[in-house]
């Protein structure tokens, strides 16, 4: 790949540079690795985005907010992304999320950007991934930044440190559905959405947002957010209703943490975060690449599983050899 043509094509906002770019980010060949580091440092980081997480379990209605939302902010005149992470479609061979259909109108605008989730087994590799193609979507000029993720294990909390606003779509409920939602999303979501708010559902919508609202207020305040957040608000992706409030929250708490240095200083936490967790997995690349120390690798994990070793004697020992190398 030519990398001074695509990064330049990718920054005059071309969707086929973008998308061979996703491509190359994407790819493990170490050649393609070398080249996706090279890009994005061709790129820069003088452009910047909004960065939305989205998660919620699957029939919540994410693609279809995802529509709505997306069409919103087209319509404002914003370009928007979406890119998502399904840490299934590894399982299952192909992607729930991200599936061009379930986005009709918006994948036929001109400002929206889809992308579907890769599909990697490893989480390391999503997450890194998902990070690049981000930074690639700013460089391109996009305004808007969705990431979208089913709640299902580290995927939440990978979303979560990547995006500058965090938010968790629900569906109505009974009376009891609050114990479901695990505490730890309640603590990392931003904005609380409960969708469906139409018909026969808006009562159940209703009163589903009270709860989540009483117990949002439970939580343990934060002293980087205005005092009347996270916050629960009902939405319907069907009628639209409430979708263009919704933005309106996620703008004035951008621009709060702005004002008060929360939001570069949110942005560079999650750049330590990631910077850490390169190197383990750089180690990891690293240590397998190694013909000598990969048979090292199997050996420890044989003696582990015969119970010879402890798990913490012998990652020293394998990386005693590395050093040592
Ligand atoms: P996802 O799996 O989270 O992406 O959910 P979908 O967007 O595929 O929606 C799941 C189901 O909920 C579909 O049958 C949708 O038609 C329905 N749905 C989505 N949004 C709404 C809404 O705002 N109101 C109502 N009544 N149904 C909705």
């Amino acid at each position: 790949m030519d990398i001074p043509a695509t990064a330049a094509a990718l920054k005059n906002g071309e969707r086929r540079a973008l998308a061979r770019a996703i491509t190359l980010v994407e790819s493990c060949r170490a050649d393609h690795r070398q080249q996706a580091l090279e890009l994005i440092d061709a790129l820069g980081s003088d452009r910047q985005a909004l960065r939305i997480g989205l998660s919620g379990t699957p029939g919540v209605g994410k693609s279809t907010f995802i529509e709505t939302f997306g069409l919103f902010l087209t319509g404002q005149g914003l370009r928007v992304a979406v890119l998502a992470v399904d840490p299934s479609s590894a399982r299952s061979g192909g992607s729930i999320l991200g599936d061009k259909t379930r986005m009709e109108h918006l994948s036929r605008d001109p400002n929206a950007f889809i992308r579907p989730s890769p599909s990697q087994a490893q989480m390391g590799g999503v997450a890194r991934r998902t990070r690049e193609a981000v930074a690639l979507c700013e460089a391109a000029g996009f305004d808007v930044v969705l990431i979208e993720t089913v709640g299902v294990g580290q995927s939440e909390t990978m979303v979560a440190e990547m995006c500058d606003i965090f938010t968790l779509l629900l569906a109505p409920a009974g009376g009891d559905e609050l114990q479901g939602v695990k505490r730890g999303i309640m603590e990392i979501a931003d904005l609380i959405l409960v969708n469906k708010a139409d018909g026969d559902l808006k009562p159940p919508a209703t009163r589903t947002c009270a709860d989540y609202a009483g117990a949002l207020r439970l939580l343990r305040k934060r002293p980087q957010d205005p005092s009347d957040f996270p916050k629960a608000m009902t939405v319907s992706a069907y009628e639209g209703a409430g979708v263009e409030q919704a933005w309106n929250e996620m703008c004035a708490l951008a621009e709060w943490r702005k004002e008060n240095g929360h939001f570069a200083g949110r942005r560079a936490e999650q750049a330590r975060y990631w910077f850490h967790e390169e190197v383990r997995l750089q180690l990891l690349e690293r240590l397998s690449a190694d013909a000598a120390l990969s048979a090292q690798l199997a050996k420890a994990e044989a003696a582990l599983s015969r119970g010879e070793i402890t798990p913490a004697s012998a990652a020293a020992q394998v990386l005693d050899g590395f050093m040592a190398g």
